[in-house]
């Protein structure tokens, strides 16, 4: 008798040169996606992030005005952590997000600025496999970014943006969803992954707020769980999944 064997996740393409990570909150690509980001960048791509808005509705204790640019400097320290210099924000207001034109319209500007071939996002369903209930800002930031990566190659949908010298940009070809209960794809995540746990260690005053756990040992536990969870359908290798959709 054989085992059942469990579907294996295809590794993502790497015939790509510019990516570009559009998500809600600081902390969304450090929770799963940075290991993947780490040896993205060691190879030679670059790798963009925008974040719709700084999270400054993230800490209970910490009023937005105050927590705001606290973030804002955690996060650009955890992009520097793996590669990433070039760290925007859309300033959406954290909690309240809303879907439609407005956030269409400034993800697809984020995509004329930087021309990326892949553009990475996460979660945008109403749960998480089913057994938790996903927040409001991640489900109107992810359909925003599928629905921008299209938006940014037609220059009638907003053409205020050719106005304002943002040339159209057709180049995007796949976008990859991390998070995603259905992943298709994966990203070996052992080369990056202690960067991946320093990254999210940047979040500190937030982790430090969540949970009464060491950080250290919370961000690691978390990541390595998460990464060898992935691993069973990508050879065993730690890893990170996404959910790719291509254009
Ligand atoms: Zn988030």
């Amino acid at each position: 008798m054989t085992e059942p064997t469990i579907p294996q996740l295809q590794p993502m393409p790497e015939d790509w040169q510019r990516a570009l990570a559009v998500v809600a909150h600081p902390d969304d690509l450090e929770y799963g996606c940075a290991a993947a980001i780490a040896a993205w960048t060691d190879a030679g791509r670059e790798v963009g992030y925008v974040l719709a808005t700084r999270g400054e509705a993230g800490i209970d204790t910490l009023a937005p005005a105050e927590c705001r640019p606290l973030r804002e400097r955690e996060q650009r320290a955890s992009a520097a952590v793996v590669g990433v210099s070039s760290v925007e924000f859309l300033d959406h207001r954290d909690g309240v997000v809303e879907y439609g034109l407005a956030l269409r319209r400034d993800i697809a500007a984020a995509v004329r600025r930087h021309r990326p071939e892949l553009v990475i996002t996460l979660n945008h369903r109403d749960t998480w496999g089913g057994v938790a209930w996903n927040t409001p800002d991640h489900v109107a930031v992810g359909r925003a970014v599928l629905d921008a990566a299209g938006d940014a190659g037609n220059r009638w949908i907003f053409p205020e943006l050719v106005e304002q010298g943002l040339q159209p940009w057709n180049g995007v070809r796949w976008v990859a969803v991390a998070g995603s209960a259905t992943p298709t794809h994966a990203v070996d995540a052992s080369p990056g992954l202690e960067r991946a746990v320093a990254s999210l260690l940047e979040h500190r005053a937030y982790i430090e707020a969540l949970t009464d756990e060491a950080p250290e040992a919370y961000a690691r536990k978390f990541l390595t769980g998460a990464a060898t969870s992935v691993g069973e359908r990508f050879g065993g290798r730690p890893a990170v999944a996404f959910e790719l959709f291509h254009r």
